[in-house]
């Protein structure tokens, strides 16, 4: 097995944080959203969906 990449990545749901997982798949939560990797719903919280401060 090579080792070399990072696997440390992790896929949480966008509508619920609290569900992670280490690999893609659907959050059983919503019971089939797509699971998101969290440097991509990071990035998007940072695009700032709510800039004007509405919450
Ligand atoms: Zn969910």
């Amino acid at each position: 097995m090579i080792n070399n990449q990072k696997s440390s990545k992790k896929y949480s749901c966008p509508m619920h944080p609290e569900v992670v997982s280490n690999e893609p798949g659907k959050c059983p939560k919503c019971g089939g959203m797509n699971l998101v990797p969290m440097d991509e719903i990071e990035k998007e919280k940072q695009r700032g969906k709510h800039k004007g401060g509405c919450c």
